[in-house]
């Protein structure tokens, strides 16, 4: 039997930091980036990392973990993840918290609590979910985005074919004639030799939605992603069975429980969870697991993440057969370039590998993230 082992400490810590450039989709236009990172410490001296993803008010999600969940995990063991995720979410589902702030909060701590367990038995944590399921991540560079001309934006997708992405994403939404137009742009100068893409950030009514899906059929676009807000689930089961387009989301969704009513209503092509938002790895496994059991594809969502979200979604895309391509950011975002000593870097190709190192292999910058923080509490 492995010694015991109790969580001791737990810091909290809210970064926010300013971005360049166009950050524009069809519904959002952002001009920070902001992350909680989550330190657990344990009486034999492992720590984990963990951290949500982009919480608008990162202040708010250290409150939430020193006052809600804190309290349910200290003095328990950090190894014991499937007992202390369901304490916790338990606690917040009876008062219907079972989506939002309190989820992101609990993904946070639920990555470093993996990070711990990796640590604690000297393994790589993809080892710790089923093992290499590829040596390498086929990555695509998100994102063309909007609220820039047509020629700048075509230089966009052009510098990431340029760096040896074989695919990318594109933001839409706004206008579908112009968008269609600007697709058939990239298909002339790429030809089909390119994956690409399509977001449209739930900004599309149904009928709109049907229709762009149709006209990007020709195209042969790897997905088409978000056309409309998460609410409308019955909608999607209508557009992805109207459509030969692919239709991908996720991103706005939280837990197992809620993306089991996407799965089993047959809605989706493809299945888009963030780590940092959708309940942490454990989640992030699980919809993974479900979504394979019924032939839907799994392309974790990552853009505007950390570099600690990064870290914890490759592992789970590692060990995971349905994982179709790995989300990574190619705007300007100082949460993923400066946040850890070794940030994620793609080789020719857009592919993306993992060190076999104990836990995430997240070593922090701690001099940066010190110089954005804007609130630091501990429990
Ligand atoms: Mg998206």
């Amino acid at each position: 039997m492995p010694p015991p082992m109790k969580i001791v400490r737990i810091e909290m810590s809210a970064l926010k930091t300013k971005v360049e450039g166009s950050h524009m989709t069809s519904t959002v236009d952002i001009s920070s980036k902001e992350s909680c990172i989550v330190r657990i410490f344990t009486d034999d001296g492992i720590f984990g990392v963990g951290d949500a993803q982009r919480p608008e008010s990162p202040s708010a999600m250290c409150y939430l973990i020193r006052d809600v969940l804190a309290p349910l995990l200290l003095g328990r063991d950090p190894r014991d993840i499937e007992e202390l995720w369901s304490s916790m979410y338990t606690v917040l589902r009876a008062r219907g918290r079972t989506k939002g702030f309190t989820i992101e909060a609990l993904s946070a701590v639920d990555i470093a609590l993996w990070d711990i367990l990796g640590k604690s038995l000297n393994a790589p944590v993809y080892r710790l979910l089923g093992g290499s399921c590829r040596a390498t991540l086929r990555a695509y560079a998100t994102e063309v985005m909007l609220g820039k001309p047509g020629p700048e934006r075509l230089q966009d997708a052009q510098g990431y074919v340029n760096a040896g992405f074989g695919a990318f994403k594109v933001a839409a939404g706004i206008n579908i004639d112009e968008d269609v137009a600007f697709i058939k742009q990239l298909r002339d100068r790429f030809g089909y030799t390119v994956d690409i893409a399509v977001d449209a950030n739930c900004g599309l009514t149904y009928n709109s939605a049907l229709r762009f899906a149709k006209s990007l059929e020709r195209f042969e676009v790897m997905w088409l992603e978000e056309p409309m807000p998460p609410e409308f689930i019955d909608q999607y089961v209508e557009l992805h069975r109207g459509t030969s387009t692919p239709i991908a989301a996720g991103e706005s969704e939280f837990t197992v429980f809620g993306f089991k009513d996407w799965i089993g209503r047959n809605a989706l092509d493809i299945v888009q969870p963030d780590v940092g938002r959708t309940g942490g790895i454990s989640q992030l496994k699980k919809i993974s697991d479900l979504s394979g059991a019924y032939g839907v594809e799994f392309a974790p969502h990552c853009g505007h993440g950390s570099a600690v979200t990064y870290s914890a979604t490759a592992h789970v895309a590692k060990s995971s057969k349905n994982f179709k391509i790995f989300e990574l950011e190619q705007l300007h975002n100082p949460l993923r370039e400066q946040l850890v000593l070794r940030p994620m870097k793609p080789a020719q190709g857009g592919q993306i590998s993992i060190r076999d190192e104990p836990g995430l292999d997240i070593e922090l910058d701690e001099a940066f993230a010190k110089s954005c923080e804007v609130l630091s509490l501990s429990a």
